[in-house]
């Protein structure tokens, strides 16, 4: 079969190669100069190794995708930690034992922790929204210094108004492990995502084409069996039902020359001030060794490329419009973040992609 992959992020690349392996001849596509999607990361003009659209942290606790993306990249072991800034403090974030302690000036045991929480959690019959998750954990005055500023700044909503998965993927710890994911896989990839994007599209039958729309190829006369599309699902239908609420980043990259390092640790969160989210500082991520040093700032925009799907009822509602219409196609497979609507991390993009992959084979 003859395949047309849109766009060259995880979602279309792992597609790809699976499809290209099984012995079909594959042309991915993608509008941007790049392949890698979102997790693009380049040198940049001062040979720090960035991440050019927000900080990625690869994790998983899946044995098979982990094992999958080692057949093209070898890895370097990173954990990550964030810190959380509360009146002009940095806090271990997610809140642990150590957070409470430092934050009340407490001397807590991990059971006493347990009580603490206890006793301040506002528990909730139905956890329905981000602020019932966070109330419900943790309650009202960790909800303030932590969390309903950065989610209002982040997605332009209070939390009440987006569903619980967002601020769930957040724990409440008892003990004092600062670390971000407690994933049984934590690691990046040792020379970057671009180059292990290049070793899974390094097939002798996929064709890569840069800069291209989607409608350019339409215009040509080229003909596909199969069309595997990764890109907002309203678009492809040219938003017939109205637009889908994606959030947008704009990324503010600077170069530090006369300093090393910047800051403690691999991202900061700034929840009550400032435009911008967090700060990541990238040799941290990736551990490159270098007298100065790369960061870049967050700052979250309505407008601009789609980044985030937005977890609300009603845009689930709108999304189910447009996915009634894509289960009825026969020759065009959705996947990815923004295909599918979802709130992926790159490992469920991977195993969303292996089982699109898989699906297609079966059907062919
Ligand atoms: P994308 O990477 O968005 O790829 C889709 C591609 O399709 C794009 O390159 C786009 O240019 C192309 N395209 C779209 N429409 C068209 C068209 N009409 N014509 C041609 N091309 C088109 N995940 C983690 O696991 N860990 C993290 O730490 C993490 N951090 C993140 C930080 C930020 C700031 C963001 C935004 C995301 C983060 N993610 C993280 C999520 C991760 O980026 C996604 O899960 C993953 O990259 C999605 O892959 P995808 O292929 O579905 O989409
Ligand atoms: N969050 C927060 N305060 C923080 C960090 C996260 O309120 O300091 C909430 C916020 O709503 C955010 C969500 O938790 O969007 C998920 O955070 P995560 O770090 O997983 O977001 P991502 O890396 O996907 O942007």
């Amino acid at each position: 079969m003859n395949i047309l992959i849109i766009g060259a992020g995880f979602a279309g690349s792992v597609v790809a190669r699976e499809l290209a392996e099984a012995g079909h001849q594959i042309l991915a596509v993608d509008r941007r100069e790049h392949i890698a999607g979102n997790a693009f990361d380049v040198k940049d003009q001062h040979g720090i190794l960035i991440h050019q659209y927000g900080p990625h942290i690869f994790h998983t606790n899946s044995e098979r995708i982990f094992n999958y993306l080692s057949k093209y990249t070898e890895w370097y072991q990173y954990e990550h930690r964030v810190r959380g800034v509360v009146d002009g403090k940095e806090y271990p974030f997610p809140i642990n034992r150590d957070t409470l302690n430092q934050l009340y000036d407490l001397d807590l045991t991990e059971e006493q922790a347990s009580e603490y929480f206890e006793k301040v959690r506002e528990p909730k019959e139905k956890v329905l929204t981000s602020e019932d998750v966070v109330l419900n954990s943790v309650g009202r005055d960790l909800y303030e210094k932590f969390f309903l500023n950065y989610t209002k700044k982040q997605w332009g909503l209070d939390p009440s108004k987006l569903k619980a998965g967002v601020a769930a993927r957040i724990p409440t710890r008892t003990n004092t492990d600062d670390r971000y994911f407690t994933d049984t896989y934590q690691a990046m990839p040792l020379h970057g995502y671009t180059v292990m994007f290049e070793n899974i599209l390094d097939h002798p039958n996929i064709k890569i084409q840069l800069s291209t729309e989607f409608t350019d190829i339409l215009k040509s006369n080229l003909i596909f069996d199969h069309i595997v599309y990764t890109g907002p699902i309203d678009a492809f239908y040219e938003f017939k039902f109205g637009h889908l609420p994606y959030r947008s980043l704009r990324f503010e990259h600077e170069h530090l020359s006369s300093q090393e390092w910047y800051q403690s640790v691999g991202t900061v969160n700034y929840p009550n001030n400032y435009e911008y989210t967090r700060i990541t500082e990238f040799k941290h991520l990736t551990g490159q060794m270098h007298s100065s040093t790369s960061i870049v700032r967050e700052y979250p925009t309505a407008d601009g490329d789609p980044y985030y799907p937005i977890p609300r009822d009603e845009n689930e509602v709108l999304f189910k419009k447009y996915k009634a219409l894509a289960d009825a196609e026969e020759r065009v497979t959705f996947v990815g973040r923004l295909a599918e609507y979802r709130y992926y991390n790159m490992d469920q993009v991977v195993g969303a992609a292996l089982n699109a992959a898989d699906k297609i084979l079966v059907r062919k």
